[in-house]
């Protein structure tokens, strides 16, 4: 018996993790387009490119910049998450927003999943940052994890899959160079022109000048409504992921 546990304990331990996989949903509405649904199991995965080893790491704020988060507390927000080693901040007690609103803008900032090797697609080193309190790009271990195509991380959520799959592995650090462009609204609160977006992730571009349909949701179509600047938002999703170096330029 006990020669039989210790057999199924290094089987578990040598085996790699199964792909699970389609991951995702079939009941949710069509994408403009009428191809994929939102969340769609069927989408197929962005191929996997492994970024340069610089990945855009350390990148220093410009003059201009407005330091949003340098390891040194957390004045520019609403609230503390826990510090950690590193310069780091550490997800735990709620989604964190600025204090200052931001609409056009220029936003890099560092993240790392944590290494839950018993976790699974979106329940993996999730978090997340919206642009004005409502547009997300997704922040997930993409790494070897499969997901929902337009939920992995880079993901413009629920819309879009980053082009490619340039997540490095849980544990390391890696980053997001975002350029923002805020949606515009006619006087009756029609929209002029969407929130559009460009996204770097470890210094890959993964969208390019990309039109949000509106405000990130879940398992449904989004759906603009007016509004002026806003908060950038990291997400507490349940996952210890940390932060360093985030810096914007307003635009
Ligand atoms: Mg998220």
């Amino acid at each position: 018996m006990i020669r039989y546990a210790l057999l199924v304990a290094l089987a578990g331990a040598l085996l790699p993790v199964q792909d699970p996989g389609p991951v995702g949903y079939d009941d949710t509405p069509f994408l403009p387009g009428g191809k994929w649904r939102v969340h769609d199991k069927n989408r197929p995965v962005p191929a996997v490119v492994t970024p340069g080893s610089g990945a855009n790491l350390h990148s220093p704020p410009p003059s201009d910049a407005v330091v949003l988060y340098d390891g040194s507390g957390f004045d520019a927000w609403d609230k503390a998450w826990k510090q950690v080693e590193g310069g780091a901040m550490e997800v735990g007690g709620g989604d964190i927003a600025t204090k200052r609103p931001f609409g056009d803008c220029q936003l890099h900032l560092e993240w790392r999943s944590p290494v839950m090797a018993d976790k699974t697609s979106q329940s993996k080193g999730n978090s997340g940052v919206f642009l004005m309190d409502r547009y997300e790009i997704q922040v997930l271990d993409s790494y070897q994890n499969r997901t929902y195509a337009d939920g992995q991380a880079a993901a413009m959520y629920g819309l879009k899959p980053p082009d490619v799959n340039a997540c490095r592995p849980p544990g390391e650090w890696q980053s997001y160079d975002i350029s923002f462009r805020a949606p515009r609204f006619a006087a009756d609160g029609s929209v002029e022109s969407p929130a559009r977006v460009t996204v770097l992730h470890n210094g890959v571009l993964v969208h390019h000048d990309e039109p949000f349909l509106g405000p990130t949701a879940h398992r449904s179509l989004p759906e603009y409504a007016p509004h002026g600047p806003a908060p950038v938002r990291l997400q507490d999703h349940g996952d210890p992921v940390q932060f360093r170096n985030v810096w914007i330029r307003p635009l």
